[in-house]
């Protein structure tokens, strides 16, 4: 069968510190990342009809699936979609502003750079339990900002993420404990606007 595989982490553990420490980086992905893909591979183990499918067509065709494997692609489906979008967005010595297209999207839909942070760090410190903040297009072409639960993904409504920041207790506990906000703070800088970018031309071209 066409199996997922973790994607390597495209730099060192400790490339986000201080920002993001080393050991919650190799927990997260080592751990948490790896366990969603082994329990979507596992889930598909009996349903050869499946295998071939892309993760996002399996997310897009929950309805579909069999029962009894549903809520297993809905959540280490979806897990396996955001943590491998997530690597991608984060980087070392980031956070600069976003340059180009995104940067005048966000000044038209937002106002300006400094609306569009006390938005997102809003809906981020919202997200009650496990989840996700994010920067998505939407249907009609304009950026919007939206909250996703456990690990649901914006796709499944409709939405086109290019940012996303993950605010499940794993992804800060151990530097961070209960002070969210403290850890949405210091993920600004170690965004990958040019990744961002990249994922906005890939949408709209
Ligand atoms: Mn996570």
């Amino acid at each position: 069968m066409t199996k997922f595989i973790l994607p390597p982490l495209p730099y060192s553990f400790g490339a986000l510190e201080p920002y993001i420490d080393a050991q919650t980086m190799e927990i997260h992905h080592d751990r948490h990342h790896a366990t969603y893909v082994e329990k979507l591979n596992h889930a598909l183990e009996k349903h050869t009809e499946l295998q071939s499918k892309t993760v996002q067509e399996l997310l897009l065709s929950l309805d579909k699936l069999p029962a009894e494997i549903k809520t297993e692609v809905r959540n280490n489906g979806g897990g396996h979609l955001n943590h491998s979008m997530f690597w991608l967005m984060l980087k070392q010595n980031g956070g600069k502003m976003p340059q180009g297209k995104v940067y005048d999207a966000i000044k038209k839909d937002f106002n300006n750079f400094e609306a569009f942070k006390v938005e997102f760090n809003a809906k981020a410190k919202s997200v009650f339990g496990s989840g996700w903040a994010w920067l998505v297009i939407n249907k009609d072409g304009k950026l919007e900002i939206t909250a996703t639960h456990n690990q649901d993904n914006p796709i499944e409504k409709n939405m086109q993420p290019i940012l996303g920041l993950d605010v499940w207790e794993h992804a800060y506990y151990l530097k961070y404990q209960n002070k969210r906000p403290d850890y949405i703070n210091a993920w600004w800088n170690v965004i990958n606007w040019e990744q961002v970018e990249e994922n906005y031309d890939n949408i709209l071209g």
